[in-house]
């Protein structure tokens, strides 16, 4: 009991005041004894407040005790009450409790121990409930803060009980589930999610029965968004928290795509592929089926793509990855390695002989032309095809294998198909070597030039010389140009064969000059990217001032993909090596796609007639009718004509019939070394027996 207590003490009778305070008197505490004799007066003592307790009588003058009590405790009066009655009675006692009296006291039982030990506990009583209503205020306050927490954070949050009802869900997490709050609260999670979300579902279970905190990712079908979920499990239910991660997933997905897709094709990239083969490769085995892998290379891209531009190689690349596609069933994957470099994984294949028909279906679909730049352009593709598990066990060797029989393809002739054998390899690695042997063929010396005549077929005249490289290799002899000059392209080395074959052409014709022999044209071949050479005027023009040579002395032979380039860049540089009073020609004439409105824009002295039209000129008559049409259109340009790979005296008479009087060819002389075409300079001209 307090130190000090303020009382108020309700009664109409003096005497029962009197007794109570004398009950009071041998209180512990110092009492301050308020006396009140009517219901009015009681009303007002107990709602102005101050006291610690009072003791209320239930007959009172102006009403009873129970409407004070009543008015009292719904005025928010929380103080312990101590309800005086004149006799005992049950029922009223009830009624008097549950009006909110703390305690009741018949008037008898006023005696000094019986009243303080009911004040006493009337206190006691009084502190408790404060204290519990303290505490259960704190915690109202604390579950308002923790519930605007969970509103305020951005997760979606809700808890179940143990049988898995919402108790609690915030506003995010109605967003997200899509359900109204008041729909779900009381409601039992497993059925809503049942049908909508299994792992969802699954993951709620687990944390609940195993009382372990789980995270998981999943498509919540119902919103069609990407959730991340924590659930933590508490003493009776679980904590669930998530969120939206639908733009994350987005992401991922999207960086996932160009880390295994080709963006170009949108067909799978090499890591793609790698991994589909090793996958293929590790089921193989026990289901007892072989594999085959095709690789294939576009012929002629990279002529397209340089000449006609990215946009349009860009453009054959996508449908010939749909052509390819198109070959395949849903099961196979075709992929893109880079390039123009494709590769085709036919999976569970029954027996060799179904892999065959599928690379015919992939030549006939190439054998369509392109629609390119308006025009209608063939490009055929090489396959090479290596099976598991003859031709390799792992993805590596299946690939390099395929590969190289794709460059055995290459190698006869394109636009075919070939299956590996392990003789292959043998040869693939003699271009290894060979690379390696180029790289020092120029320190060493091993490079020369033969020298070839065109004749006038109606003098026998030589009317000039063309220049032809060729390597003198330690062991394997006189190699041919198109055997190392490919290489010598990839490789890097060809701008310096180029100067090479340049300055050793113009000295020797200089040479013959100086010794007296009439001066004869040399022509030097330029490949395309020799022509496209940043310095190739300067290049020129020290060549002729360095060597002596005169510039109508030196013809340059281009290819035809210099025309289709089309550019007036192309045909500025033309121009100014027309200026520098160079003669120029088109080698290999009809064999590219060039076409007469391209020749009209070029300033070019001469056509070369590819030697695949003349081979067959007198008995494949289109051979003959291309032929005449392309001597009569350079007549009409007025342009020189040669025909190359004359090798008969019926194929010379039938051009000089069609008007093309110079030709080269093995019918005159084959390509020789420079001693030899010294003597036949110093002749002049073939004799007319001879023909
Ligand atoms: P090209 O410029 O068309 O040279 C003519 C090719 O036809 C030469 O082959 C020549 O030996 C061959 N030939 C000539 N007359 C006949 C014939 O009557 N019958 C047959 N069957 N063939 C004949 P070669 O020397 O093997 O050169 C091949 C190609 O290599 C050349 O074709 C040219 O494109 C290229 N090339 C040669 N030397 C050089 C060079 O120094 N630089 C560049 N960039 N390319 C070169
Ligand atoms: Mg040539
Ligand atoms: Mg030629």
């Amino acid at each position: 009991m307090n130190d000090s207590l303020r009382l108020l003490l309700v009664d109409d009778d003096e005497v029962d005041r009197m007794s109570v305070r004398r009950a009071l008197r041998n209180a512990a505490a110092t009492l301050d004894i308020v006396e009140a004799g009517d219901a009015a007066s009681a009303i007002g003592h107990l709602q102005s407040g101050g006291f610690d307790c009072a003791f209320l009588d239930f007959h009172l003058p102006d009403g009873d005790g129970l409407s004070v009590l009543k008015a009292a405790r719904s005025g928010g009066v929380t103080l312990p009450i101590i309800m005086l009655t004149g006799q005992g009675n049950e029922e009223l006692a009830v009624e008097l409790m549950r009006a909110g009296a703390t305690d009741y006291l018949p008037k008898a039982q006023i005696k000094a121990d019986i009243l303080l030990h009911r004040l006493n506990n009337a206190l006691r009583i009084h502190a408790a409930e404060a204290e519990q209503l303290r505490a259960e205020l704190a915690l109202q306050e604390s579950n308002k803060r923790i519930v605007d927490i969970l509103e305020s954070i951005s997760d979606a949050f809700f808890a179940l009980d143990g049988a898995g009802r919402f108790t609690y869900i915030n506003s995010q997490a109605e967003t997200l589930l899509g359900k109204p709050r008041a729909a779900l609260l009381g409601s039992e999670i497993f059925t809503t999610l049942n049908k909508e979300a299994g792992w969802f579902r699954d993951r709620l279970e687990k944390a609940m029965q195993e009382k372990v905190p789980v995270t998981a990712e999943g498509l919540y079908a119902p919103q069609n968004i990407w959730l991340e979920l924590h659930v933590y499990p508490g003493n009776d239910g679980i904590s669930v928290y998530f969120r939206d991660i639908s733009d994350r997933k987005k992401i991922e997905e999207r960086l996932s795509y160009l880390a295994n897709y080709d963006a170009l094709t949108q067909l799978p990239n090499r890591v793609l592929l790698m991994d589909r083969l090793n996958q293929a490769l590790s089921r193989a085995p026990w289901r007892g089926r072989i594999l085959a892998v095709l690789f294939c290379d576009l012929d002629r891209f990279k002529i397209i793509n340089d000449t006609l531009g990215h946009n349009i190689g860009d453009h054959l690349l996508k449908v010939a990855a749909a052509r390819l596609t198109g070959c395949v069933r849903t099961g196979d994957t075709v992929a893109r390695l880079g390039g123009d470099e494709f590769v085709i994984i036919l999976n569970d294949v029954a027996n060799t002989d179904d892999i065959t028909p599928v690379a015919h279906k992939i030549l006939e679909a190439f054998a369509t032309p392109f629609e390119l730049n308006n025009e209608e352009l063939f490009v055929g593709t090489s396959i090479g095809i290596a099976i598991y598990p003859n031709d390799g066990q792992d993805a590596d060797t299946l690939i390099k294998n395929a590969d190289t029989a794709m460059y055995r393809v290459k190698a006869q002739g394109k636009n075919a198909y070939q299956l590996y054998s392990p003789e292959m390899n043998a040869k693939a690695s003699n271009r290894l070597a060979l690379e390696r042997d180029l790289r020092r063929a120029m320190e060493r010396d091993e490079l020369l030039l033969h020298y070839q005549p065109q004749v006038d077929s109606d003098t026998q005249a030589i009317v000039a010389l063309e220049a032809l490289v060729r390597w003198q290799h330690p062991t394997l002899g006189l190699v041919p140009p198109l055997d190392f000059l490919p290489l010598a392209e990839e490789t890097g080395l060809m701008p310096l064969i180029g100067e090479w074959v340049l300055h050793t052409a113009a000295t020797q014709t200089r040479a013959w000059t100086a010794q007296g022999l009439p001066p004869v044209r040399i022509a030097v071949n330029l490949s395309d990217r020799e022509f496209k050479r940043t310095d190739l005027i300067g290049l020129i023009q020290r060549t002729l001032t360095n060597t002596g040579l005169a510039p109508a002395q030196l013809e340059l032979e281009l290819t035809e993909a210099i025309l289709m380039q089309d550019t007036r860049q192309a045909q500025a540089l033309l121009q100014r090596l027309r200026d520098l009073q160079l003669h120029l020609s088109i080698d290999d004439f009809g064999t590219g796609y060039s076409s007469l409105a391209h020749l009209k824009r070029f300033p070019v002295n001469t056509l070369k007639i590819d030697r695949s039209f003349i081979r067959d000129i007198e008995t494949n008559d289109d051979d003959a009718t291309i032929t005449s049409t392309i001597i009569a259109m350079a007549h009409g340009l007025r342009l020189n004509v040669v025909a190359e790979g004359v090798e008969t005296a019926a194929q010379r008479d039938l051009l000089r019939l069609l008007g093309c009087h110079h030709v080269q060819g093995f019918f005159y002389s084959k390509p020789v070394p420079a001693a030899q075409m010294t003597a036949l300079l110093a002749q002049g001209h073939f004799k007319k027996d001879e023909t």
